[in-house]
């Protein structure tokens, strides 16, 4: 490689970071049980656990704290984040959250009833639990190849045309609200939908009187992929393609501590006004005043900041592309991961890494201690571990056993990506000295959380 886009920022101020040595890391991830969620993020050194509200936030978006006007109602910087929804989204009306999910929530309450089904390209968690919450029923309709490791597709994200309609054949339309269309799919590995299969999923959803409702949380990066690989679109700019894009919905949940660049809020948009009178309604219960929703004043203000720096070009490349630079490095010593490689994070297969391990070994989660343990890079386990168990008590076995490194935004360097890529590659060699583990402690539900395990010997 040795080709790739450098910051296109400089550092003004900076976090020193402790380093420790390996005894130090063996010592703390036997106290941590084994669980990266269990570290504590003073014994870490590189922090890819996740790229949510770990963003970097630039000098403009510091100063736009200052600027806080924390008025109970009618806060200035609140008609700042409305316009910037407005300008960079596209919808006529906004709704502001404490972060992604409680505009999930607030859009479950308002849109499902008992018995609907809500079909999605792949699941992600909040999003489905607050679904099931208000009596609805998920249903997975990304394409196939969404759900392969590697898969010679630049739209993995895609929906499953043939899926949707089906789907509305078989339960009716009016059992179908809304269809949520993650745009990226963050549980498929960050893999972007295109264009052409938004217009499609528009089409067909307007001619059956469904909704179509974006998780917009990565939707930058979507669009960069859309410019990078959709013919027709490398001539457009990041926030014409971003505008094109939320014309085929109808509106949006978004999580700010994604792409908008903050650490905390989140909003819900939406074009018609029935809609959003009843999201008002129910905002002032749960989140506050449809002026504040949950957040403070300068939070809205940086976050507006963040929304309009997000559709930067030169920004959302150096984002991606440092994504790009980490998963090729691994790739190329033959390190199995997550192909494409998506917009925010790489995924290792840990059943391909480690083949001596069965599933029941727990390979994902034995391999994120070990690259702790190795160069202090805190990743994340997405395999039987975080998928829990089925109703008979057995492990529920997922296809894809993954570690995941996320990229926080602006945070990380080009050097810092060759420390982990380095770590990796060291332990790939080394993998057959990697075992298993078990559990020591497990509670009943999200169990990925705080579970503890012990090695095999
Ligand atoms: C993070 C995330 C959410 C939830 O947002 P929060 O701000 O964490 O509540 C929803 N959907 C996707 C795809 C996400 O990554």
């Amino acid at each position: 490689m040795g080709n790739y886009p450098a910051e296109p920022f400089k550092i003004k101020a900076v976090e020193n970071i402790e380093m420790t040595t390996k005894e130090d890391r063996k010592e703390a991830i036997k106290e941590a049980g084994y669980n990266t969620f269990l570290l504590d993020s003073d014994d870490v050194y590189i922090d890819l656990l996740t790229d949510s509200g770990t963003s970097a936030m630039s000098d403009e978006q510091w100063a736009s704290l200052m600027i806080g006007d924390e008025a109970y109602a009618g806060s200035n910087n609140w008609y700042k984040l409305e316009e910037a929804v407005k300008e960079v989204y596209g919808f006529d009306y906004v709704v502001p959250t404490h972060q992604g999910r409680g505009a999930e929530n607030l859009l479950s309450q308002i849109m499902i009833e008992e018995g609907d089904y809500i079909p999605g390209n792949m699941y992600f968690t909040t999003t489905k639990a607050h679904q099931e919450l208000n009596g609805g029923t998920f249903v997975d309709v990304i394409i196939d190849e969404g759900h392969q490791s590697v898969a010679d597709h630049p739209f993995k994200g895609n929906v499953d045309l043939e899926k949707y309609k089906d789907l509305i054949d078989e339960v009716g339309a009016d059992k179908i609200p809304y269809i949520c269309v993650a745009v990226t799919v963050n549980m498929a590995g960050g893999q972007p939908v295109s264009m052409d299969n938004l217009r499609k999923v528009k089409e067909i959803s307007e001619r059956n009187s469904i909704k179509v409702m974006y998780d917009a949380t990565r939707c930058v990066e979507n669009a960069y992929f859309i410019k990078k690989n959709e013919e027709g679109y490398q001539d457009k700019s990041i926030a014409e393609i971003l505008k094109e894009m939320m014309s085929y919905a109808d509106g949006c949940t978004m999580s700010g501590k994604k792409d908008c660049l903050v650490n905390i809020g989140g909003f819900l948009a939406m074009d018609e006004e029935d809609l959003y009178q009843e999201a008002t309604q129910l905002v002032v219960v749960y989140e506050g005043m449809p002026t504040y929703g949950g957040l403070a004043g300068r939070d809205m203000e940086a976050m507006a900041t963040g929304i309009y720096e997000s559709v930067n070009y030169e920004y959302i490349e150096h984002r991606v592309e440092q994504v790009q630079y980490l998963g090729n490095k691994l790739d190329e010593a033959g390190v199995p991961i997550i192909k494409p490689i998506g917009g925010h994070a790489v995924f290792i297969d840990a059943k391909e890494f480690l083949p001596h391990l069965s599933q029941d070994e727990l390979p994902a989660q034995a391999l994120a201690a070990a690259i702790y343990v190795d160069s202090g890079v805190r990743s994340m386990e997405r395999g039987v571990v975080s998928a829990g168990r089925d109703e008979d008590g057995s492990h529920h076995y997922p296809k894809l056993e993954t570690v995941r490194l996320t990229i926080p935004r602006r945070v990380y360097t080009y050097a810092h990506m060759d420390v982990v890529a380095d770590s990796v590659i060291n332990l790939y060699e080394n993998r057959k000295n990697i075992k298993g583990l078990k559990f020591v402690y497990e509670p009943p539900v999200l169990r990925f959380f705080t579970s503890r395990f012990e090695p095999i010997e």
